[in-house]
């Protein structure tokens, strides 16, 4: 049965997130011969169009308006309706990040649709579609069929793959005009203050290296950031290191933190508590360092080392410095 499908670009700090490419790949393969759709919402979002039509979108929908520029759920939700209106697609997929997460539910309900949140693979099993999405923090597995109407599902980065692009796509870019008047929106950003914390998005990150308590203090954190800097990572920590002040809790990974699935996970003094491994424990390949033989992480790592970790870390650094020159 051919589909309609929809994405909504996730866009962060100007760029467009690899979640979204991962998305329209999808898109594609359930659209069964009918059209994927992109959508891009901002301010100076348009140049974005190439890239969506490369990953698999036939037709991009632009809205591009002052009031876009930072996320605002009313203002964001009154244009996502618009385009879905001029669209009207069988699917939308968005994002599970901060905006998707917001979104998704708030345009659904608004349209009495049905919503899937946090999905990890989606197949055609029967003509029907089933989203595959974790629950129990991650120790199962739940498949959801919905059997009628629109479906909003939020996609999980770095767990679909995303197709190569191809080079000589293009797309038809459709702008649509929505008006929001600032009196019409209950909230308003005033200003943005950005975290120092930079670096690679742990989210979308194929390589994290991650500190807990056992880093000690914030300095503990220097040999990790230089283990990362070596392998192009992120840093992450449990939150244990985050409550003890070590690091900010941006770069919390768990159930109350991010949820991230890299191809590969470098927990450094983390015991591995089932609430750190509800964010991790779907990563591809995981190296624990503890120096507790008996830490429960080892329980989920492929690979363990039974040491300190200022001892380990640095002489790994050293070694993977010599071998990635
Ligand atoms: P610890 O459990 O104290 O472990 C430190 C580890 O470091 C130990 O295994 C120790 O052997 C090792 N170590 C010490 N020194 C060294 C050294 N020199 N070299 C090598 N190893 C060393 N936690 C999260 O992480 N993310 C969440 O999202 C989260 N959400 C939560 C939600 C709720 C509702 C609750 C109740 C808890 C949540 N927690 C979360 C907290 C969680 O239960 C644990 O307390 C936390 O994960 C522990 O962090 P940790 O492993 O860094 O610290």
């Amino acid at each position: 049965m051919a589909r309609k499908v929809l994405v909504l670009a996730d866009i962060r700090h100007d760029k467009v997130r690899n979640v979204t490419f991962e998305a329209l790949s999808a898109a594609r393969k359930i659209s069964e011969g009918g059209e994927v759709y992109g959508a891009l919402l901002g301010k100076n979002v348009s140049g974005a169009a190439d890239s969506l039509a490369q990953y698999g979108a036939d037709k991009v929908f632009v809205v591009e308006n002052e009031a876009l520029g930072n996320y605002v759920p009313d203002a964001y939700a009154k244009a996502l309706e618009t385009v879905i209106k001029e669209s009207n697609p069988d699917v939308v997929f968005l994002a599970h990040s901060a905006i998707g997460r917001d979104l998704a539910p708030k345009v659904a309900a608004r349209l009495e649709a049905a919503q899937v949140s946090d999905i990890i693979d989606v197949q055609i099993e029967g003509g029907k579609l089933v989203f595959t999405r974790p629950i129990y923090a991650g120790k199962a597995f739940t498949k959801n069929v919905i059997n009628e109407g629109v479906v909003f599902a939020t996609i999980r980065p770095n767990n679909l793959p995303a197709s190569e692009p191809g080079a000589g796509r293009s797309a038809n870019v459709v702008n649509v005009s929505v008006d929001i008047p600032a009196d019409s929106l209950r909230s308003f950003i005033k200003e943005v203050v950005k975290k120092t914390t930079g670096g690679v998005d742990l989210s979308e990150a194929k390589i994290i290296v991650s500190g807990g308590r056992g880093v000690k203090s914030a300095d503990g954190f220097k040999p990790l950031q230089e283990l990362a800097d070596t392998l192009g990572a992120a840093v992450g920590a449990s939150r244990g290191a985050c409550d003890a002040g070590y690091c900010d809790y941006a770069l919390q990974i768990g159930q109350t933190g991010k949820v991230v699935t890299p191809d590969l996970y470098i927990a450094c003094g983390i015991s591995g508590a089932i609430q750190h491994l509800a964010g991790m424990s779907n990563s591809k390949v995981i190296v624990a360092i503890n120096k507790d033989p008996e830490a429960p992480i080892f329980k989920v790592a492929d690979y363990g080392i039974v040491g300190d970790l200022f001892e380990v870390v640095p002489v790994l650094t050293e070694e993977l410095k010599k071998v990635l020159a």
